[in-house]
């Protein structure tokens, strides 16, 4: 099998996780991570794949996989197709590739990454050891399909709270998505809006162009999913607003100042100022009359050709101005595009609105509009089914005011 290693430096999901990961282009060895902030020594993980004779045994078992002939009927995971799957469905491929990871330090188990089934024990006895590097593994758990039920995401608001029950909030996969990072975002949107509405504070919506979580709540909340959802780049329009370097000031921006500290940690704030230093600093200081914000445009200067003065910036806060101002153009037109759009994406649509009288609305319309309970006219103009016209419909409506609607 290949061996595959971790990142070198790993990145972090959190600033909190400060130390060594956070200096630039730095290189460590196992020894400082275990001395440093993590502790936790990398593990490598190796790559094999399904031969022909995997492949055949697979196949002349089909009829034995709940999943394959029926017994099972829910929609599968699309992103993480069964064994049994790829063999059928892709039958022109000639392998699949498989990863091994490690279960834990203390244990010879690995868990098989692409590698899902039903099949029966001694199917997948069979298979198992049909694989390069797996000719003699033993199988200390059989793989199993599970289904299970989802609550409606369209029954949500987009803090997470159900319509249906007030002051309870769902998260993960009981909302109809699939996967760790989508169950974690959630969760943290869920948990932070019920300790608000405890604490009666404004609620914390992230929008669309502020965060992948954003878009994730707002897509089901609003479109509602035939079959797990999973998070893509691909389903965010504004995805180059939505980068890494940027992602902790667009949550501390959208959870405004009154947020409660220690979510982030006060290491934000300290990565806010020092980004608006050294943004001042790239426009002061100078080479052959150039500002250093203007000379960084260019593709073939980096940060480290900077002044010594800049390379004691924090490398995350660097990382964040140099993408900045290399995409500086691209940038400005996608923000430009946003603010245009703004204004229907924060106007409310007020409470008191019945849509069983808003004057003109089609069948369909009132239906999704009842159904979804949008609270923006840009949420409105997302629902599918909900054209143009509609939403002027609601907002000549909304004009009118709350007097003229109800007296009528
Ligand atoms: C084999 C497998 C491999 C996967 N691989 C990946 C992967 O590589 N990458 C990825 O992103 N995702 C993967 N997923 C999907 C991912 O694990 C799930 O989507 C995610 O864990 C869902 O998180 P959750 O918090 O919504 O639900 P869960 O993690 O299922 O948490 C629900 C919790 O509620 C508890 N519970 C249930 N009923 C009760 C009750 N009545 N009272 C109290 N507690 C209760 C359960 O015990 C459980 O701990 C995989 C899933 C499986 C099954």
């Amino acid at each position: 099998m290949d061996l595959q290693e971790g990142d070198q430096p790993p990145k972090p999901f959190s600033y909190m996780a400060d130390g060594l990961t956070r200096k630039r282009d730095d290189i460590f060895t196992l020894n400082e991570w275990r001395d440093g902030m993590f502790h936790v020594e990398q593990l490598a993980c190796a790559i094999t794949y399904t031969t022909a004779e995997t492949h055949e045994i697979v196949r002349s078992n089909l009829d034995k996989s709940p999943l394959y002939c029926g017994r099972i009927e829910g929609i599968g995971p699309r992103y993480c197709p069964s064994l049994e799957d790829k063999v059928v469905r892709f039958a022109d491929k000639e392998r699949h590739q498989l990863f091994l990871e490690p279960e834990g330090r203390h244990t010879d188990e690995y868990y098989i990454n692409g590698c899902s089934t039903s099949l029966p024990f001694e199917v997948q006895f069979a298979f198992i050891r049909s694989i390069p590097g797996l000719e003699k593994a033993e199988i200390m758990r059989a793989g199993y399909a599970v289904e299970y039920d989802f609550s409606p995401p369209t029954q949500l608001h987009p803090t997470l709270e159900t319509k249906r029950v007030g002051g309870l909030f769902f998260a993960g996969q009981l909302n109809g998505t699939s996967g760790y990072e989508e169950a974690a975002g959630q969760g943290l949107i869920a948990g932070i809006n019920a300790a608000r509405q405890v604490q009666g504070h404004a609620p914390l919506i992230l929008r669309r162009d502020q965060a992948y979580i954003g878009v994730l709540i707002d897509d089901l909340v609003t479109k509602g999913t035939e079959e797990p959802y999973r998070m893509f780049t691909s389903r965010a329009e504004h995805r180059l607003l939505l980068r890494h370097d940027n992602a902790q000031k667009e949550a501390m921006l959208g959870a405004g100042s009154e947020h409660p500290v220690g979510l982030f940690g006060s290491l934000g704030h300290e990565v806010v100022d020092e980004d608006a230093e050294t943004r001042t600093l790239l426009q002061t200081l100078k080479q052959d009359n150039q500002p250093w914000a203007h000379l960084l445009k260019r593709p073939e200067i980096t940060w480290p050709d900077l002044p010594a003065s800049f390379q004691t910036v924090d490398a995350e806060v660097a990382s964040q101005l140099e993408t900045e101002i290399k995409y500086e153009g691209y940038l400005r037109r996608e923000q430009a595009h946003i603010e245009r759009n703004r204004a229907d994406e924060d106007r409310s649509i007020p409470d008191w609105i019945d849509f069983d009288v808003v004057p003109g609305l089609k069948a369909e319309a009132r239906v999704k509009l009842k159904k979804i309970q949008p609270r923006t006219f840009g949420q409105a103009a997302r629902i599918s089914g909900i054209n143009p016209t509609d939403v002027a419909l609601l907002q000549v409506h909304t004009k009118r005011g709350k007097a003229a609607a109800l007296s009528k």
